[in-house]
């Protein structure tokens, strides 16, 4: 039995006064995949939010044994949590170099830095083509790339990803998943994953969750999500 990383347990999220998260618990296992399916509005992007608290929450979030909820956002990063954001949170303005630097900015071992800018390279060749080029103009998969690179300059042992899928193209996004797969088994990062594209997400997790209405309505290995008719019906349109 492996140990889980994170475990949520009860978790509500509030906007203000409005509640968007009623019931949330779920884990990830030390060195797996797991992703989080549902609906628009189901409460996926804010469970990604309530773990780094970025809204106010209730309820457990344990971090390797430790109850994070309530810690400030940057000391949550300093655990090595890595959040990739919807809308990916890249400095456009910026080079995709600088970009990268300012990803590892908690730390100042500067020759580290470097040995970790050519790992990120090695995930991602194109990167490295473009590394002087402002990060504003890389076209969309290249700026996915650049969300996930920054997050891995972290070294994180748990990255969140949320959608990094969204408005690309099929080829893209079929190379983007097999480099974070490639990333879950070299670098023994475990992954939260949030997609609207379930078909997707089920073939690279191992667990799987899907959220209803601020609270979780199915659980189990993926490989038996998928074949649930109601999630077959409403998630993967066959
Ligand atoms: P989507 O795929 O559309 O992003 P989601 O499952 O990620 O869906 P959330 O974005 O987490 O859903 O939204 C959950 C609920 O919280 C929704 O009812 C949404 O309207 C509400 N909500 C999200 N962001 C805010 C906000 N900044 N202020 C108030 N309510 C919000």
């Amino acid at each position: 039995m492996t140990t889980a990383l994170l475990e949520v347990e009860a978790l509500k999220a509030f906007y203000g006064t409005t509640q968007s998260l009623e019931n949330v618990s779920f884990k990830i296992a030390s060195g797996g995949i797991t992703t989080l399916l549902g609906a628009n509005g189901a409460g996926k992007t804010t469970t990604l939010r309530a773990i780094c608290n970025i809204v106010r929450t209730e309820g457990v979030i344990r971090f390797d044994g430790r109850d994070i909820r309530g810690m400030l956002t940057e000391d949550i990063a300093r655990l090595r949590i890595a959040h990739v954001p919807e809308g990916r949170g890249t400095f456009t303005a910026l080079t995709v170099e600088e970009n990268l630097r300012i990803a590892a900015y908690t730390r100042k071992d500067k020759a580290v830095v470097k040995g970790d800018l050519e790992r990120v390279f090695e995930y991602f060749p194109r990167l490295k083509e473009r590394m002087q080029q402002q990060a504003g103009t890389l076209s969309g998969g290249e700026q996915q790339m650049l969300a996930i690179a920054r997050a891995l300059m972290l070294r994180p042992r748990l990255m969140l990803l949320d959608e990094p899928s969204f408005g690309l193209a099929p080829l893209i996004v079929v190379e983007i998943f097999r480099i974070l797969q490639r990333i879950n088994d070299e670098e023994s990062v475990s992954i939260l994953l949030v997609e609207q594209n379930a078909a997707l997400a089920l073939n690279v997790a191992t667990q799987a969750y899907v959220l209803e209405s601020g609270r979780v309505v199915m659980s189990g290995p993926s490989s038996v999500v998928k074949e649930d008719e109601n999630i077959r019906r409403s998630y993967l349109g066959y």
